[in-house]
């Protein structure tokens, strides 16, 4: 498999009122297509920065980013991100909210709009095309966001915190739920969390940041040793322990 993200040397300064701060230190991981990595680590040790820098929202002091071989120089439709706040429009109904991206490129085609209506009918939200956010649960929500961001047919998914804002029980649903649509759809996905638990249930890979200046700690390879791998059946894994303790340990948490 080739690798569809490549990150190397990469660090980033912010030049703040108390003189510079460096966020990112020489960071280097490639990503293969298909591949489901989490970026685990400290508050502030850079995790939004580094996802900001692949988006090509904001560039980095220095490295470089590559996507599928070419030099990220600012945001491309190959990449979809998705934040802890799901950012509906309370006044938008659901299609209209999926439809959002679309219309700010001016690519509402009747193509994008089967897409989207096939979107919402395989996950199961057609029936609720017309309703406003506020009348789903916070799940429901964050499938809609998703959708959202599916509707463009992207290539890479950048998830920050995406689960961070709703409930456990409600965390663990919405995880298998967008692990299972990412699969089906063959998305690359880059998920940044703070919860161990979730970066293992989730991922092929982790990579851990140290505290600010945020360097790469630590890689770990995440195997199950299961037939239908999905993140509720991980977490059962007897391996699920192993790694969480190895990467608890990484994290170096003084409680
Ligand atoms: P994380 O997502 O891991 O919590 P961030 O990437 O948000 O960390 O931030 C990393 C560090 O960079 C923090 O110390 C933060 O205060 C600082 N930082 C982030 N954005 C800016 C900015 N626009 N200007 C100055 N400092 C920033
Ligand atoms: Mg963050």
């Amino acid at each position: 498999m080739d690798n569809i993200v490549e990150v190397h040397n990469v660090g980033m300064n912010y030049q703040s009122p108390n003189g510079e701060i460096t966020a990112l230190k020489d960071i280097s991981f490639s990503v293969k297509e298909g591949e489901f990595v989490s970026i685990v680590g400290p508050s502030g040790c850079g995790k939004s920065t580094l996802l900001s820098i692949i988006s090509g929202l904001i560039s980095s002091t220095s490295g470089t980013v590559k996507i599928s071989g070419e030099k990220v120089i600012g945001t491309s439709r190959k990449i979809g991100y998705m934040l802890q706040k799901d950012h509906l429009f309370n006044w938008r109904t659901i299609y209209q909210n999926v439809m959002l991206g679309l219309e700010i490129r001016k690519a509402v085609t009747p193509e994008a709009k089967e897409r989207a209506n096939e979107l919402l009918k395989t996950y199961g939200l057609f029936e609720f095309k017309s309703k406003y956010p506020n009348q789903l649960s916070g799940g429901m929500r964050q499938r809609v966001a998703l959708i959202r961001t599916l509707v463009t047919d992207p290539q890479i998914l950048l998830l920050d915190e995406a689960f961070s804002a709703l409930d456990y029980q409600t965390r663990l649903v919405v995880n298998e739920d967008i692990y299972t649509i990412i699969k089906k759809e063959n998305k690359t996905a880059l998920l940044v969390t703070h919860d161990i638990g979730e970066s293992i249930s989730m991922a092929d890979r982790v990579v851990l940041l140290s505290k600010r200046p945020g360097t790469i700690k630590e890689i770990y390879e995440i195997k199950f040793d299961i037939d239908k791998r999905t993140p509720l059946s991980s977490r059962d894994a007897p391996e699920f322990r192993h790694f969480f303790q190895k990467i608890w340990k990484g994290l170096d948490v003084h409680v």
